[in-house]
């Protein structure tokens, strides 16, 4: 492909001197583990995002399934999410031990459709978890209001959507807990996993840390010389950010702001070039702006569109479908096709272009004008 959908092998090569500096920095250390990258990142991202709290996880699905279980989530209990997306939400709902409700989604937003999430509410419930799909915002608003008027919990899954604003505001401090996902095709991708979760709330901070530290109590590690006897303060699983990994991910972050708004000017382009084709183009709901993971068209006959562009070297991906409710993993849940039909349609149709900080500075248009040819 001349034009991938994901390349980290250029963002490497755009800041080689300061990655190979970070690893061996690391490296050289010899604190591989339990080091000082870590808590150093933690502190960047929080300031980034203007949240009190963020915990380094191993990824974004590590990182809801720390939030669920945090937040005392588990057997008896039901959470309401959406279908049009990947294994982590749902996955960290079931593993918890807890019943997933799919609810169907904004056709615009393709996220939760707060009035579907109120009528799903029952005596169960006691958790929202919203997707910004494609790096589209939740209707956060709506939803914390609705999690108020019921008691309920929100974690938001913010995998695709770091530098999103809702009504004014950024997420990372809009829900209980915000999650993100630094695997290597997200906005701020190491080279490897990674993740984190963000809170306000200095406790639930502490219980994210522990269950994804093996119940370890961190402070304890940072202590030399080390105790003799480990200390596990509660149940948990070893789901922890690299030192590695969060070496890199501080060469990336100060680039982060950069990298959103050149996705926005991207996608700008391709509204302005694609607009008189027969597809669909991905919208952005009044009060939110868009932090563009992926430039997801909708068309009816995306296979045909995608080997039209493969044959001219350019990538594209039908991510996230089938929906998960239609998904194997879940068959003996017994959802069927006509459950969810805004979500449906919308899967049925997703075709992502390519967008982001690795592309040559000419490839929306040639993407744009290859797209073209496919039309007329
Ligand atoms: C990537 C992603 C995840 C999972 O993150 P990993 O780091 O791959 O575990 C979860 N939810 C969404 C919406 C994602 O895009």
């Amino acid at each position: 492909m001349t034009i991938p959908m994901y390349d980290p092998a250029a963002l490497y090569r755009a800041q080689k001197a300061e990655f190979d500096a970070a690893v061996l920095r690391v490296l050289e250390s010899g604190r591989v583990d339990w080091g000082p990258e870590v808590p150093e990142f933690e502190a960047e991202f929080g300031a980034w995002l203007g949240a009190a709290y963020v915990v380094g996880v191993g990824s974004g699905s590590a990182a809801l399934r720390a939030a669920l279980r945090a937040l005392g989530i588990g057997p008896g209990d039901e959470v309401i999410t959406v279908a049009n997306t990947d294994l982590g939400g749902s996955g960290a709902i079931s593993m918890a031990g807890a019943t997933i409700r799919w609810v169907d989604i904004d056709p615009v937003s393709r996220c939760i459709d707060p009035r579907a999430a109120e009528a799903a509410i029952g005596p169960r419930t006691r958790a929202i978890l919203p997707v910004d799909m494609f790096g589209h915002p939740a209707d956060m608003p709506a939803l914390r209001s609705l999690a108020a008027e019921h008691g309920l919990a929100l974690i938001q899954d913010s995998c695709l959507s770091p530098g999103a604003v809702v009504d004014g505001r950024t997420i990372g401090t809009l829900a209980d807990v915000t999650c993100f996902s630094f695997s290597a095709g997200k906005h701020l991708g190491a080279f490897g996993s990674g993740g984190a979760c963000a809170t306000e709330d200095a406790a639930l901070a502490d219980r994210i840390r522990k269950l994804s530290s093996d119940g370890q109590d961190v402070a304890h590690h940072y202590t030399l010389p080390r105790p003799l006897a480990l200390r596990h303060m509660t149940d948990g699983e070893n789901a922890r950010l690299h030192e590695i990994q969060a070496a890199i991910l501080r060469v990336k972050l100060p680039r982060l702001s950069d990298s959103i708004a050149l996705r926005r000017q991207q996608a700008r382009q391709y509204r302005d070039l694609l607009s008189d084709l027969p597809i669909d183009l991905p919208g952005e709901k009044p009060g939110c702006v868009h932090a563009w993971r992926n430039f997801a068209v909708e068309c009816d006959d995306r296979a045909a569109l995608s080997a039209h562009l493969a044959a001219q070297g350019i990538g594209s991906n039908a991510l996230y479908s089938p929906p998960m409710h239609l998904q194997p993993a879940y068959a003996h849940l017994g959802g069927k096709p006509g459950d969810l039909p805004v979500t449906e349609r919308s899967c049925n149709r997703i075709l992502n272009l390519p967008i982001g900080p690795h592309l040559p500075a000419d490839a929306v248009e040639t993407v744009a004008r290859a797209v073209r040819t496919h039309f007329v």
